[in-house]
C-alpha cells in the first residue's frame, strides 16, 4: 500500500470509487507517510489525524451505503493554515494566534469536506502570508523536498512541500502576490490562482483583501483542475466574490490542445537578474509550445517594471489595516494582562510579543504610506500604477490567449540566504506579483530542471479574468509533452526522502 502515496488525486478517486482501496487506507498510508517524514520536511505545523480517518471513514460508509460519491472523494489534502478549520488550531504561521481554534470554517474547508476531501492538516506559511520562502513562520522553516537545505517557496512552502514529498497529492494555497506560483515553481509542481474573487475569500485569514487570492497545488494540472471545481464559486460571505459560472477547468485540463493559440512572451521578464537554466528552460517551453501548434508572438507590457514597488505599498497597506484586528482582546495571544495595565498597554505588549519583524516592517511601512500628507504620494501613486498594469494586460489579451513567463527568477535559494535582505526576498515574486494587482488567473506549471543545480523550474501561463479554463489547456499540454519527453514526470526525480 505505500504505493498509495504516488497516485494521483484522479487515481485516489478512482480507487475508492471502485473499491480498489478505503478512503481509509489511503488516509493512513498519508499518515504514516507524515510521521516518517515530515520531521525533517515540516511543512505541517498541526496533523488532524482523527479528523483526517473520520472524514475517510465517513467517506467509505457513504460508498458502502450506494451513495454517489464526488470527483475527490477520499482524496488527501494538506490545507494553509491561513483558512479557518472548526475546532483545529489555525495560527497563520503566527505567534499571535498560537492555541487559537476557530469557531467556524472558512468557505474552502467547507467545500472541501462538503466534497469529500480528506483534510490531512494544516501546513507551515510565512506569518499572515509574508514572504516567499517560509522562513517568516514563528514555527520554524520547512524544507525543500529537492533539496533540504533549500526554501520551498513562500508564503505556501509548507503546500507546496507536502505535495513534493508525497504527503498529500492535493494541497490549498493563497496567493497575495505569487504564494501559490512560486512555491509551486521552486518545488516542482502545479500551483494556480485563480481570477480575483473566483474562490471566496470568508475565513481566509486576511493579508491584503484586494489581492488574496485561495487556489489549488497539486502534482498535476488535472489534479489542480479538480480541487479548483470543488473550491471555486459563488460566496455570499465574501463581498468581492464574483457571480458567474467557474470556468470548465477539468474539461480544459483534458483538452490539453493549444493548436491555434496565440501566446504571448512577455519581453520585461528575462534577461539580467535571470538564473541562465531558468531561461534555458523558459525559452524551450516557449519552442515547445511552437511545435504543438501555438502561434507564439513578442508582447511589450512596460508598466510590469513598476509592479513590484506598487505591491509593496498596496500590499503593506491594506495589511497595516487588516492586522488592526490583532488587538489581544479578541484572539489568540494576550501578553501582561496583569490587571493593573491599560487595554492599550496590554495591545502594545502582546504586538511586540506576537508578530514577527517582517509582520511589523509592513504594518509600519502600510501606516506610513497611508498617514495624511503621505496617502496620495504613495499609496495613491501606486494604485495609479495598478490601472496601468491592468491596462497592459487589456492591451495584450486583445491580441493573445495568453501570456507566459518563467514564474521565478531564480530556482530555490538555500535557507538563510535571504533572510536578512527584504528587497532580495521580495524579488522572487517579480513575475508574479502583476496578475494579482489586476486580478486576472495565473498557474505555474513545471518545465524540467535547471542544468547548473538541478533544481525545478517552473513556466508561468497568465490568462484573462474569467478565463482560467485556458490555464488547463495551456499548462496541460505543456505537462502532457514534456512527461513523454522524459519518460516520467519531474517529480519522479526528486531525490528521495
Ligand atoms: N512574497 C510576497 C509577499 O511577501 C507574496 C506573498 C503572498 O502571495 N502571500 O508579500
Amino acid at each position: 500500500m505505500a504505493d498509495l502515496i504516488h497516485y494521483t488525486a484522479a487515481e485516489t478517486a478512482e480507487a475508492i470509487a471502485s473499491g480498489t482501496v478505503s478512503a481509509v487506507e489511503v488516509a493512513q498510508a498519508h499518515l504514516d507517510r507524515i510521521n516518517a517524514v515530515d520531521e525533517k520536511v515540516h511543512a505541517f505545523l498541526h496533523v488532524d489525524t482523527e479528523g483526517a480517518l473520520a472524514a475517510a471513514r465517513a467517506v467509505d460508509e457513504k460508498r458502502a451505503a450506494g451513495e454517489e460519491l464526488g470527483p475527490l472523494a477520499g482524496v488527501p489534502l494538506a490545507l494553509k493554515d491561513v483558512f479557518t478549520t472548526r475546532g483545529v488550531p489555525t495560527t497563520a504561521g503566527s505567534k499571535m494566534l498560537e492555541g487559537w481554534r476557530p469557531p467556524y470554517d472558512a468557505t474552502v474547508t467547507r467545500r472541501l469536506k462538503e466534497a469529500g476531501v480528506v483534510i490531512l492538516g494544516k501546513t507551515n506559511m510565512d506569518e499572515f502570508a509574508m514572504g516567499s520562502s517560509t522562513e517568516n513562520s514563528a514555527y520554524g522553516p520547512t524544507g525543500n523536498p529537492w533539496d533540504l537545505s533549500r526554501i520551498p517557496g513562500g508564503s505556501g512552502g509548507g503546500s507546496a512541500a507536502a505535495l513534493a514529498a508525497y504527503e498529500a497529492p492535493l494541497a490549498i494555497g493563497t496567493d497575495t502576490g505569487g504564494s501559490i506560483r512560486q512555491p509551486g515553481a521552486v518545488t516542482g509542481t502545479v500551483g494556480v490562482k485563480p481570477t480575483y474573487g473566483s474562490v471566496s475569500r470568508y475565513g481566509l485569514i486576511a493579508f491584503s483583501s484586494s489581492l488574496d487570492q485561495g487556489g489549488p497545488c497539486a502534482r498535476t494540472v488535472l489534479d489542480a483542475a479538480l480541487l479548483h471545481e470543488a473550491i471555486a464559486g459563488h460566496d455570499p460571505m465574501d463581498s468581492t466574490s464574483i457571480n458567474a459560472p467557474v470556468p470548465q477547468v477539468v474539461a480544459a485540463a483534458r483538452q490539453a490542445d493549444v493548436k491555434g493559440m496565440r501566446v504571448g512572451v512577455v519581453t520585461e521578464f528575462g534577461g539580467e537578474g535571470y538564473q541562465p537554466g531558468v531561461m534555458q528552460r523558459f525559452h524551450e517551453s516557449v519552442e515547445l509550445l511552437r511545435s504543438l501548434g501555438a502561434e507564439i508572438v513578442e508582447i511589450s507590457c512596460p508598466s510590469f517594471t513598476y509592479a513590484l514597488p506598487a505591491y509593496y505599498l498596496i500590499a503593506p497597506s491594506e495589511c497595516s489595516s487588516n492586522l488592526a484586528r490583532f488587538d489581544a482582546m479578541r484572539y489568540g495571544l494576550r501578553v501582561g494582562d496583569d490587571g493593573n495595565r491599560s487595554a492599550e498597554e496590554v495591545t502594545a505588549l502582546t504586538r511586540e510579543a506576537g508578530f514577527g519583524p517582517e509582520v511589523k516592517r509592513r504594518i509600519m511601512l502600510g501606516t506610513y504610506a497611508l498617514s495624511s500628507g503621505y496617502y496620495d504620494a504613495y499609496y495613491g501613486s501606486a494604485q495609479k500604477v495598478r490601472t496601468l498594469i491592468t491596462r497592459d494586460f487589456d492591451r495584450a489579451f486583445a491580441d493573445v490567449d495568453v501570456l507566459i513567463s518563467p514564474t521565478t527568477p531564480t530556482t530555490a535559494f538555500p535557507i538563510g540566504e535571504r533572510a536578512d535582505d527584504p528587497m532580495a526576498m521580495y524579488l522572487a515574486d517579480l513575475c508574479t506579483i502583476p496578475s494579482n494587482l489586476a486580478g486576472n488567473a495565473a498557474m505555474s506549471v513545471p518545465v524540467g530542471l535547471a542544468p547548473e543545480d538541478n533544481l525545478p523550474v517552473g513556466l508561468q501561463i497568465i490568462a484573462p479574468a474569467l478565463a482560467d479554463d485556458r490555464l488547463y489547456r495551456v499548462g496541460a499540454a505543456v505537462e502532457a509533452a514534456l512527461n513523454e519527453k522524459w519518460g516520467h514526470p519531474l517529480l519522479e526525480e526528486a531525490p528521495a526522502l
